[in-house]
């Protein structure tokens, strides 16, 4: 969690086994439980799925710096195909 740029991708092997999942923020791939999910809640704007249960399609990131790296790539909109309202990034902290 929380690498500082994203810029560089690292050279752990993905191993181990469950599925994997790319960081819309910084575009490393790692597995799924290593991830932060988010998906779109009731009121239209984005939210933690901690728990890994809410329904819908889901993006994911892998640190709290991704977080900007993906608002600036409008990676949310991307990946909720239009539909991302509001981020609340302290919803990481
Ligand atoms: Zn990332």
């Amino acid at each position: 969690m929380g690498r500082p740029t994203g810029r560089s991708v690292p050279e752990e092997p993905i191993a181990r086994s469950g599925p994997v999942r790319m960081c819309v923020g910084c575009g490393s791939k790692r597995l799924q439980a290593e991830l932060t999910r988010f998906v779109i809640g009731p009121e239209g704007a984005i939210v933690v799925d901690r728990e890994r249960r809410l329904p819908g399609r889901g993006a994911y990131l892998c640190g709290v710096g991704c977080m900007t790296a993906a608002l600036k790539r409008k990676a949310f909109s991307r990946a909720f195909r239009g539909k991302a309202g509001l981020v609340d990034p302290s919803q990481l902290g």
